[in-house]
């Protein structure tokens, strides 16, 4: 080996085992990640990284295992602020009696940019890279996710009524549209169209909003077959299930992602394979809100993408992703009542191709790979919770919580490193998040 063979790189991390996603299922011992500037230039042995590459910066991880950032694919961040205020209550009861009450008093520009740097502090921590948000406000809960150096896909919302964002469809139409020009370039904040749900949402703006995705090429997010109760309503007072109401109006396609699907039949399940739809999973909202179970293993054998996400603070109660797949893994194979159902590496898959795959992202995001951008984490394995180390996927499924997770990078740039935050200011987003409790538990009181 010459010195002229020496590729000069950024940083090197040095991993004691490494999960690249791609190819599948494999687990590697003493790799080293080569980052220069955005971007993954290669994952190789630790010894050919010696003999390749010279980089600024070498960071030793001898306990860890490396992996793609986890990708959050639904939830709505700053809802982080109601989180706890509200439990034990069915979904309709819940948004109808609390939800919706409180983000009328108080959804403003101010909560969406605390309560979506709450949400991302949290998300950060527990190893989330990407997230994608549907909520009030989209313009400054991207501009907070830009100005952390976050990425994320925020969808705008669409709903039949006002809120404070807007006076009703046509309003958050063309509010929308704007807010998809002004970001659709942009490396790390994705537009999306949401339109909320098809209970909430009639047939002549949701076909607006699907001609705007269109138009735009643009994702479109909804929550869809999240209860019962939503499927059976739709079907007496519309003579059609919702999916097939959305399938006729032209919203299912592969740049759909349709969150929940708790509520499927075997037709319901051919619809969304045929069109190419991507489901979204999101085992905890669906549990604590009794809405049902999402037959998940059933779906992959449909060969349908199924990514998942949290949900919002306020459902799940939490936003930590690793929780969510040893939820999510858990309770596919009780759905399945098959215990090889949803694998740990399957699972780790789901929080990471298969959601890059859901947002339209897979050539970029997702796996380590030369190429990728560098959107990476560690989690450090030598805490006694997660002691002996057999298998890392095993213990990143069943025996982790995200809190191990010890360094993670975005675009090649640290945002967490030995489990501290270095981008955002956690002492004095604190204090702010202590006023809106405040707030809203005097509102709550009066
Ligand atoms: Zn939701």
């Amino acid at each position: 080996m010459t010195a002229d063979t020496i590729t000069a790189a950024d940083i090197r991390i040095n991993a004691r085992w490494l999960i690249p996603i791609e190819p599948r299922g494999v687990v590697l011992d003493h790799q080293a990640v080569i980052i220069t500037g955005s971007r993954i230039t290669a994952v190789v042995s630790q010894e050919q990284a010696d003999a390749d590459y010279r980089t600024r910066e070498t960071v030793d991880l001898p306990s860890h295992v490396v992996m793609p950032g986890l990708i959050n694919v639904h939830g709505h961040a700053a809802m982080s602020l109601f989180r706890g205020m509200a439990d034990d209550l069915p979904l309709m009861t819940w948004l109808n009696e609390h939800i919706w009450p409180a983000e009328g008093a108080f959804v403003c520009e101010q909560f969406i940019a605390d309560g979506t740097q709450l949400a991302m502090a949290e998300m950060l921590r527990t190893g989330t890279t990407t997230f994608s948000d549907m909520y009030f406000f989209p313009e400054i809960a991207a501009q907070t996710a830009f100005d952390a150096g976050m990425r994320a896909q925020i969808a705008f919302p669409l709903l039949d009524f006002p809120t404070a964002w807007g006076n009703g469809p046509d309003e958050y139409l063309s509010k929308g549209e704007a807010f998809i020009n002004a970001w659709r370039e942009n490396e790390f904040i994705f537009p999306a169209v949401g339109p909320h749900a098809p209970y909430t949402v009639s047939d002549a703006p949701m076909k607006k909003a699907i001609d705007l995705s269109n138009r735009t090429a643009t994702p479109i997010q909804i929550h869809l077959h999240e209860t019962a109760f939503e499927v059976a309503e739709a079907t007496e007072k519309l003579g059609q299930r919702p999916v097939a109401r959305m399938n006729d109006l032209g919203l299912l396609g592969p740049n759909t992602q349709c969150v929940h699907m708790t509520q499927m039949d075997d037709a319901d399940i051919e619809t969304i394979a045929s069109t190419g739809a991507h489901i979204v999973h999101c085992p905890e909202s669906n549990l604590k809100l009794a809405s049902g179970l999402c037959p998940v293993q059933k779906l992959i054998d449909a060969g349908i993408n199924v990514a998942i996400g949290t949900d919002g603070a306020a459902s799940n109660n939490d936003l930590d992703l690793f929780g969510e797949l040893q939820t999510a893994a858990m309770l596919a194979k009780v759905v399945a009542g098959d215990a090889a159902a949803l694998s740990a590496h399957d699972a780790l898959a789901m929080a990471t191709l298969n959601s890059a795959k859901a947002l339209g992202r897979e050539q970029e995001l997702g796996s380590l790979k030369a190429g990728k951008l560098a959107d990476i984490i560690a989690v450090d394995l030598s805490d006694p919770f997660i002691q002996p180390v057999y298998d890392p996927a095993s213990h990143l499924v069943y025996s982790n919580h995200g809190r191990a997770v010890s360094h993670s990078w975005i675009h090649g740039v640290p945002q967490v490193q030995d489990g501290r935050l270095t981008r955002i200011d956690v002492a004095d987003l604190m204090l702010r998040v202590d006023d809106w409790r405040e707030r809203i538990r005097n509102q709550q009181n009066s």
